[in-house]
C-alpha cells in the first residue's frame, strides 16, 4: 500500500534500525520503545489486520513467530523472557495498519496489561 510506512520501511523508502529480514518477514526496532528490547516484526506482504489473514497466510504466521524466536535467542533474551503482541483494531490500541508483531523483553513486564 502507497501510504503504509510499514510497507516503506519494507522497500527501504523510510530508514529504520532492521535487525533481521529473511525476504519475507522483516524485524526492526520500534521508534518508542517501551521496553530494553522492543522491536516489531512485520511481513514484507501487507496485512492491515489479524482480520484480514486467510488459510493462506497460516506459515507466514508461524515464520512470524519463529522469526521472533530466533531474534531472542539471538538477542540472549530467550531464557529470560520475551513477549509477543499483535494488536487488532481500535480497544487493542492499533495504531499501524500492516500487521505486526511487537516483541517486548529487558524487563519484568507486567501482566495483565492495563
Ligand atoms: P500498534 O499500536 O500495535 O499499531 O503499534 C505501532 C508501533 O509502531 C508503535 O509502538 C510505534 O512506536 C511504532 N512505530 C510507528 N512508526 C514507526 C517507525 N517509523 N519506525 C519504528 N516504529 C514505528
Amino acid at each position: 500500500m502507497n501510504d503504509c510506512i510499514f510497507c516503506k520501511i519494507a522497500a527501504g523508502e523510510i530508514p529504520a534500525d532492521i535487525v533481521y529480514d529473511d525476504g519475507e518477514v522483516l524485524a526492526f526496532r520500534d521508534i518508542n520503545p517501551e521496553a530494553p528490547v522492543h522491536l516489531l516484526l512485520i511481513p514484507r506482504r501487507h496485512i492491515a489486520t489479524l482480520n484480514d489473514l486467510s488459510e493462506a497466510d497460516a506459515a507466514l504466521v508461524g515464520r512470524l513467530y519463529l522469526a521472533g524466536q530466533q531474534i531472542a535467542m539471538e538477542l540472549g533474551v530467550a531464557e529470560s523472557g520475551y513477549r509477543t503482541v499483535i494488536n487488532c483494531n481500535r480497544d487493542a490500541g492499533q495504531l499501524v495498519f500492516h500487521i505486526h508483531m511487537h516483541l517486548l523483553a529487558g524487563r519484568e513486564l507486567g501482566w495483565p496489561p492495563g
